[in-house]
C-alpha cells in the first residue's frame, strides 16, 4: 500500500510530505533548507547538533528526527530560530580552536559555510581556547581535535557503515571529547582511509594525509555556493 501524502506548511507555504518522512526529508524534497551540522545521506538523524530544531506545533523539536504528520505547522526560516542558530555555531566556534583561514577544510567546512549562511562573521561570545590535541600517528589519517564539533558522525559511520567500534565520546559538558575506542593511538585502531569514518567529519577535524589541498581554495563548494543551495535548486518553487 503507498504511503498516504498530505499537506504540512512551512514558514506559510503548503508543502507536500509524505507519510514516515521527518520534517527535514520533507523539506529538503520540497526544495527548502533546514540547517544541520549531524547529517549524513547514509546515516540515520540522531538530533545531536541542534541546528536543525525548528517551531513545529509551536514546540521546538529537531526536525532532522521529527516524523511528519496531517496539519502541522512549521517554522524555520524566522529571525528568532536563526538567532538561536547562530548562538549554537558561536558556541562550537568558541569551544574549540577554529582557524578558518589555514584550515585545509576552509571552504567546505559545513561550519564556517553555516556560519557564513546565518551572518555569523565574528563570534561574540569569549573565547575559551581549549587545549586539544593534533593526533597525527596514523599514516594516512591525522585528527585535529581543536576542530572537533562533536557531531558524532565519525562515531555513527564506524558502527554503521563500517563495522567498527573506532570512536567514542568521552566525559561531559566542556570537558566532552572524542576518543579512540580504548586506543591510545589512532594508528592502533583498524581505521583505514577508505572507511567512511574517515570521510564524513562536515569541518577539519578528520583529514585524509596527502589530500588536503588537492582542491585548491577558490574553487571549493562554499567558495561560491552557500551551503544548502543544492537542497533549495531541487524545487525552485514549492506549493504554496
Ligand atoms: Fe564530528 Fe569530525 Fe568531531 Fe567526528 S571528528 S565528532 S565527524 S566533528
Amino acid at each position: 500500500m503507498a504511503a498516504e501524502t498530505f499537506f504540512i506548511t512551512v514558514d506559510g507555504v503548503e508543502i507536500e510530505a509524505t507519510e514516515g518522512q521527518t520534517v527535514m526529508e520533507a523539506c529538503d524534497e520540497a526544495g527548502i533548507y533546514i540547517p544541520r551540522l549531524c547529517m549524513h545521506d547514509d546515516l540515520k538523524p540522531a538530533g545531536h547538533c541542534r541546528l536543525c530544531t525548528c517551531k513545529i506545533n509551536k514546540r521546538y523539536i529537531s526536525a532532522c528526527t521529527m516524523p511528519v504528520a496531517r496539519n502541522m505547522e512549521v517554522e524555520n526560516n524566522t529571525p528568532e530560530l536563526n538567532a538561536d542558530r547562530r548562538t549554537l555555531l558561536d558556541m562550537l566556534f568558541v569551544e574549540g580552536n577554529h582557524f578558518c583561514p589555514s584550515c585545509e577544510k576552509s571552504g567546505s567546512c559545513d561550519l564556517q559555510a553555516l556560519g557564513y549562511r546565518l551572518g555569523l562573521v565574528t563570534p561574540q561570545l569569549p573565547y575559551q581556547w581549549p587545549d586539544r590535541q593534533v593526533v597525527a600517528t596514523h599514516p594516512d589519517i591525522f585528527i585535529d581535535h581543536n576542530r572537533c564539533i562533536l557531531c558524532g558522525l565519525c562515531v555513527r559511520a564506524a558502527k554503521a557503515l563500517d563495522g567498527k567500534t573506532i570512536f567514542a565520546f568521552e566525559g561531559r559538558g566542556i570537558q566532552k571529547h572524542l576518543i579512540t575506542g580504548g586506543k591510545e593511538r589512532l594508528d592502533e585502531t583498524t581505521l583505514a582511509s577508505a572507511d567512511k569514518a574517515a570521510h564524513v567529519c562536515p569541518v577539519g577535524a578528520i583529514v585524509i594525509k596527502r589530500t588536503a589541498y588537492q582542491t585548491p581554495q577558490g574553487k571549493r563548494p562554499y567558495d561560491h555556493t552557500p551551503i544548502g543551495a543544492d537542497i533549495e535548486a531541487r524545487h525552485a518553487s514549492p506549493k504554496g
